[in-house]
């Protein structure tokens, strides 16, 4: 299964709804009925973009104690038909976050153990 790169026949389940949960949680409904509830900090903290993240080392740059517990998601836009681009209530819009690794992101007890 999955390999990190996304190569043009490789099946992504993609997200069938995405919805704020409560203040603090955004759920995603999967293709393949899998439920994920993610903690809105705990994502804005996995921003993927290259002020995030050392685009080369894949070193982590933001500060996790920088942001807020209370960060919110003001929107949420599909970007093509791979990937979603969250804009923060902290002004913070530039991450990109690609299906498959909002899924690897799933916080849930199944997924979890799958990753071991
Ligand atoms: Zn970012
Ligand atoms: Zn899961």
């Amino acid at each position: 299964m999955g390999r990190n790169e996304v190569t043009g026949g490789e099946k992504t389940v993609r997200p069938k709804s995405i919805r704020k949960e409560d203040e603090f949680h955004l759920q995603i409904t999967w293709e393949d009925g899998h439920e994920s509830s993610y903690n809105t900090a705990a994502l804005r903290r996995a921003c993927p973009c290259a002020g995030c993240v050392d685009e080369w080392s894949g070193e982590a740059i933001l500060d996790p104690l920088a942001v807020l517990d209370s960060v919110k998601p003001v929107r949420v836009e599909p970007v093509g038909h791979y990937a979603i681009r969250i804009v923060w209530d902290d002004g913070h819009d530039s991450g990109i976050y690609t299906f498959e690794n909002l899924r690897s992101l799933c916080p849930c007890a199944d997924c979890s153990r799958r990753r071991g």
